[in-house]
């Protein structure tokens, strides 16, 4: 077995790999339309009721139909899980990692293909596509190894006459639901963690973003994933997600998405249901109010580009997005001068084409809720470039800056998960520490600086899953940046990180007498 290293991105500027990646957006093109059913048990069920995904740079043009669940298809589905589990439970680890890799693998091979679907689907331009696809394949990757590496348990002591083993099972059936911005990473990385580590799940993917996970669900089978270990259960979040996240015979939900239905799934799984005998577990990732921070000693160019890069990057929907950025005053006006001549070079406009930096936001929803932020931000800052937006074809928002935003703006507090960035002036680094923490979340953040005590300072002080010294707050590498946060953020998991499997599982002792 080759030790994990992460899956190189792809080098847009050979020629050769941007024919590769064209030909594989044509094959996708060609795809447009088809119909994808619900996956229960292997079995293909299509329904009446379906989602229509819709291209967010193009509203026109249907990637394709999705099947949806009703709620007796939903308890079937939980059903073909439940007994599922009863033998996938028993499969060696390395069997079921094994089956993880060959899935690597295809992925693998078919890399520019799945990344097309993401610039069709979810607006993903070239880059960010190919990031996400290569995450997948790293997820897949590192939880298949994690597995490897906890099969055997932990060793602990035994006295004499005495023999203790002390190792990780499996918990049940798990739900999953997952994110629209990771439609792939995110999907699969939870997804995959839950099996691999012997559990049966129900994929309840993100409405904008189902036909990518259903690809995958394809491509797991192809692997050969046994049927009924994942089944593909897309529904209203509304009546399947909860019916679901209710269910007593649910073990354990994972979560990836805004933290007002994180909160919704962690207060409703905490209630006992009738015929429930566990407490259910919820791992959540939720939102986040991220900072880049710039010291009076900095690089101020880096400074300038971990800033923009950090807020728009995939148009700022990442809860890891740096949507703030609080610089010093001593170098305050040198740095925003530049971030908004750096921002105005962006290119905005189709994914489709290799030399867009930026595409659309989602979906009306999170159009409409963007533009009433900038709204709000031009009365709590100075409008510098941007603010506005154009949903005439597709759901297309300028990089948006406001400057001299004071730390307690509802725009430097709330998470608005679009490409709106508000900057604010700090006296000295304690002010900056105190405004880095101001806020009720913890994901990430970064801090550019060249002096050494700040940095440790900040290693200290601030409070942040992720933080980053002298570069952006996005881009969390698989094994090598486990990725989650604290507070509002999530439940302090760490997806791609050492300890994430055992989230899926508990510790069982045993004690032999001889
Ligand atoms: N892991 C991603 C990053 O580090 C962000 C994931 C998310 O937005 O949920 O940028």
């Amino acid at each position: 077995m080759q030790p994990y290293t992460h899956e190189p991105l792809t080098n847009f500027s050979e020629e050769k790999n941007k024919k590769a990646f064209q030909d594989a957006l044509d094959f996708v093109q060609s795809q447009l339309g088809k119909h994808y059913p619900v996956v229960i048990g292997g079995e293909l069920i299509t329904t009446d009721k379906k989602i229509a995904s819709i291209n967010p740079a193009n509203k026109e043009e249907v990637i394709g139909t999705v099947s949806m669940v009703d709620l007796e298809l939903a308890e079937s589905a939980m059903q073909t899980a439940l007994t599922t589990f009863e033998t996938w439970k028993n499969w060696a680890p390395e069997h079921r990692a094994n089956i993880i890799f060959r899935a690597a693998a295809i992925l693998r091979r078919r890399k520019h293909e799945f990344s097309s679907y993401m610039v069709k689907e979810a607006g993903k331009p070239w880059k960010e596509a190919d990031a996400d696809t290569a995450e997948a394949i790293d997820f897949l990757e590192f939880y298949g190894r994690q597995m490897l590496k906890i099969k055997d348990g932990v060793q602990v002591y035994s006295r004499p006459g005495e023999f203790n083993q002390f190792g990780y099972i499996p918990l049940g059936v798990g739900i999953i639901i997952s994110p629209f911005n990771f439609p792939l990473a995110i999907m699969a990385g939870t997804t995959v963690a839950a099996i691999v580590a012997g559990n049966t799940v129900l994929l309840k993917p993100a409405n904008s973003t189902p036909i990518i996970a259903a690809k995958f669900v394809e491509l797991m089978h192809e692997a050969g994933l046994p049927n009924g270990v994942l089944n593909y259960v897309p529904g209203s979040g509304a009546e399947i997600g909860d019916y679901l996240v209710d269910h007593p015979k649910t073990r354990f939900v994972s979560f990836t998405g805004s933290r007002e239905v994180g909160c919704r799934i962690y207060e409703r799984a905490a209630k006992v249901n009738p015929g429930q005998i566990w407490l259910k577990r919820v791992i959540a990732e939720m939102g986040g109010k991220d900072t880049v921070v710039v010291d009076k000693d900095a690089d101020l160019d880096l400074a300038v580009s971990s800033i923009v890069y950090s807020a728009f990057g995939f148009s700022g929907q990442k809860c890891s997005a740096g949507s703030r950025a609080v610089i010093h005053q001593d170098v305050y006006d040198e740095v925003l001068e530049k971030v908004v001549a750096l921002t105005k070079t962006l290119t905005l406009g189709s994914p489709e084409s290799a030399d867009t930096y930026m595409g659309p936001v989602i979906d009306e929803r999170s159009f409409k809720k963007i533009m009433s932020y900038i709204e709000i931000g031009k009365q709590e800052g100075r409008l510098m470039t941007g603010g506005e937006g154009d949903d005439s074809k597709g759901y297309f928002i300028q990089p948006t800056i406001f400057a001299d935003v004071d730390e307690n703006a509802r725009i430097m507090l709330e998470e608005i998960f679009g490409p709106v960035l508000a900057i604010a002036k700090a006296r000295d680094f304690d002010h900056m520490m105190q405004i880095a923490n101001n806020t009720d979340y913890g994901l990430t953040g970064a801090l550019v600086s060249n002096n050494r005590e700040h940095i440790e300072r900040a290693r200290r002080e601030f409070h942040v899953g992720n933080l980053y010294f002298n570069r952006g707050c996005t881009g969390a590498i698989v094994g090598y940046q486990p990725f989650g946060g604290f507070n509002m953020s999530g439940t302090d998991s760490k997806a791609g990180g050492p300890d994430y499997l055992i989230l899926h599982m508990q510790a069982k002792t045993t004690s032999e007498t001889l």
